[in-house]
């Protein structure tokens, strides 16, 4: 919860500015950016009272040149941006926490590892999102994976920003899961671990995996589970997991135990394989997902040996935190082009 004195932080629509709570409300500290226009619908009050803080040389160059209070953050908002804002959905602390998660949080309502984990649920659009089956993509965790792959495209971009935690990633609401899903519409898929892995360790304490796949079995949505860990094949998610719409790939990137713990902190490969096994047994759709694909990893002597019917390969995507990642055991030169900062193999060499 916000209390008097605590700070908070804009920085967001081209607004940068800082100020405090005060028992009256909220207080904007000088050098705060203004927006020079604003929206014809704002309140007359707000307009006005820019305005005369223009004419009097409050604000200059829109920067603030004092501290201003207002009777409320949102207040405070619609002020700087000059357009209808809320001000509890805005202003954000140094962690980035804005001032309504702080009041959810001290209400118990999200919990205290989720830290800003918003983008549970994501559409993927354009080109890539109109050859896919399954566009929408479901994190039960986010901002970190406690596998941590060295060559991980999520762990590169979240990292930049750094909001890559492995070690106590966030955590997804059920409930506010359970409302997106009751809208989506009957037969939809969606992706369950699109950032992160949906069965990565934490999922063994929080069990929102598998509180997901409940709420998906109760609406009829299907599921495509991506993963690399075996825990998929543990008999708890055997029972729950409908065979009508769930539809699992257990990726392997190498036989090698030993090899493949150099680079991931997943489960061993020989585990995967096993609950690969188990789950083709017992009937479910699983599939092999050789992604990504390393020159020189596997050994297809041993590949063709799995007791799987499918077989999905992806290939590396590199940019170059990845590829400092991943220098000393491969040779990223070899894999194609970069488009882009993103290194792509070439159609030919797929
Ligand atoms: S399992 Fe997937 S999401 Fe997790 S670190 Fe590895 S590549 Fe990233």
């Amino acid at each position: 919860m916000a209390n008097p004195g605590d700070l908070f932080f804009i920085n967001a629509r081209g607004v940068k500015a800082s100020g405090v709570v005060t028992e009256n409300g909220f207080k904007v500290f000088a050098g705060s950016y203004v927006m020079p226009t604003h929206k014809p619908y704002l309140a007359k009050s707000i307009i006005q009272h820019r305005d005369q803080c223009r004419a009097d040389g409050t604000i200059v160059n829109d920067h603030l040149t004092r501290d201003i209070e207002f009777g409320s953050s949102s207040t405070a908002a619609y002020f700087l941006f000059g357009a209808n804002a809320s001000g509890p959905a805005t202003w954000k602390n140094a962690d980035g926490i804005t001032m309504a998660q702080l009041d959810k949080k001290a209400e118990g309502i999200i919990p205290e590892t989720d830290r800003e984990y918003r983008s549970f649920y994501n559409v993927v659009g354009g080109n890539e999102g109109s050859k896919c089956h399954y566009p929408a993509r479901l994190d039960t965790y986010g901002r970190g994976c406690g596998h941590d792959c060295n060559y991980c495209y999520a762990k590169s971009i979240l990292s930049g920003h750094g909001y890559w935690n492995p070690i106590e990633p966030s955590v997804a609401d059920p409930s506010r899961i359970e409302t997106l899903v009751k809208k989506l519409p009957r037969g939809a898929i969606v992706r369950l671990g699109g950032m992160t892995d949906c069965f990565q360790p934490c999922e063994l304490t929080y069990r929102v995996t598998l509180k997901t796949i409940e709420i998906l079995n109760k609406y009829d949505i299907g599921y495509l589970i991506v993963t690399k860990s075996h825990h998929v094949a543990d008999d708890e998610y055997v029972a729950t997991m409908r065979k009508d719409l769930a539809h699992i790939q257990i990726t392997v990137t190498t036989f090698d135990d030993a090899l493949c713990a150099t680079y991931e902190k997943a489960s061993p490969p020989s585990k995967r394989i096993q609950a690969i096994e188990k789950l083709q047994g017992l009937g479910f759709d699983v599939f092999f997902r050789l992604s990504p694909y390393i020159d020189g990893y596997i050994d297809f002597n041993l590949l063709n040996r799995v007791k799987c019917d499918k077989i999905l390969v992806e290939f590396l995507r590199v940019d170059s935190k990845i590829k400092n990642g991943l220098i000393s055991i491969i040779l990223i030169t070899r894999c194609g082009r970069m488009v882009s900062c993103i290194c792509h193999l070439t159609t030919k060499k797929k």
